[in-house]
């Protein structure tokens, strides 16, 4: 048996502790514990918090909030999408919460988001308690797929534009979608011209493994970049993504359009503006990102 999340609450506080962040733990206080169970991959919890909303934890680690994933789904999501100029097919790798899908399908040029997700018990679990994150499964640009990333995309080359990875931490079913052949295999489901964006982990707790991550990158893709975002309830507060694009000499840094204003509108954090800062890193990140 692995970690049960229930039993990470002790006087009404859930603590999330891991070996990926030693000597810290994020505690956050539980109103209601709305749903506790075990899929065929991972416990799964959700509860109440009175400053953050509803809180979805997998294998004992935070994954949303209602209050402050907008920070992380619009950024991991808008960075590739924006920085491309007419995304068409879209692949979300993971993400069974739905944020991320929610947000692809603010591009009115997308006209089909497919989102192969491992566990088909997030995908349920989302839609019941997290209705606003899993807001876009009735559309019918979507499809959804119950299958391991890594597999799915070993036979689909040049069938996308933008590919988002949005995956957990690589302990446990997302070990692989942090593995180079899983970069390799992003590079050439990727059409010419086109964008793929992971989840990056923390450059507070994980230059250690973004060093090397960014290296398989480099080996496939001829264009990486590293951006972040700022998620109280994420390890250190920060995430970042790492951006890759199939084409020699592009600059995903800048975004090639912008959003038009009904949609800047309803954004929450995402900008023009904050895509290009998102990409200026720290000293003690830039040189470990680039290598110094
Ligand atoms: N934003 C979140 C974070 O960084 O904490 C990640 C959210 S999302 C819920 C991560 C999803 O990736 C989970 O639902 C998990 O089941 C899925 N996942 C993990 N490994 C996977 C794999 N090999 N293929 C497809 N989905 C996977």
């Amino acid at each position: 048996m692995g970690i049960c999340g229930k039993d990470l609450i002790k006087d009404g506080w859930f603590s999330e502790r891991g070996a990926l962040w030693p000597g810290q733990a994020m505690s956050l206080e539980v109103t209601e514990v709305l749903y506790s169970g075990r899929s065929d991959f991972q416990d799964l919890l959700v509860f109440t918090n009175p400053t953050y909303g509803t809180v979805l934890v997998l294998d004992g680690v935070i994954q949303v909030t209602t209050r402050d994933e907008f920070a992380y789904q619009e950024m991991i999501a808008h960075l590739p999408l924006y920085a491309h100029p007419n995304p068409v097919d879209v692949l979300v790798i993971g993400g069974g919460d739905g944020g991320v899908l929610r947000e692809v399908l603010k591009h009115p040029s997308v006209r089909r988001a497919v989102l192969v997700e491992i566990d088909a018990a997030v995908v349920e679990v989302s839609k019941r308690f997290l209705p606003a994150l899993a807001a876009g499964y009735d559309d019918p640009r979507v499809e959804v797929i119950i299958a391991d990333g890594a597999a799915y995309m070993e036979d689909h080359a040049n069938a996308y534009d933008v590919i988002i990875t949005d995956s957990s931490d690589p302990i446990g079913p997302a070990e692989v979608l942090f593995q180079p052949p899983f970069y390799a295999a992003m590079a050439r489901c990727l059409r010419a011209g086109g964008l793929a964006c992971c989840q990056g982990e923390c450059m507070w707790l994980h230059l250690g493994l973004i060093r090397p991550l960014l290296t398989a990158c480099r080996r496939v893709f001829p264009t990486v970049g590293y951006a972040y975002t700022a998620v109280p309830t994420y390890p250190s507060g920060q995430i970042g993504f790492v951006v890759c694009a199939k084409a020699a000499g592009a600059t995903p840094a800048v975004s090639a359009r912008s959003p038009p204003p009904d949609v800047q509108a309803r954004l929450q954090y995402y900008s023009p503006a904050v895509h290009r800062a998102a990409f200026v890193l720290p000293e003690f990140a830039r040189r470990a990102v680039e290598g110094e």
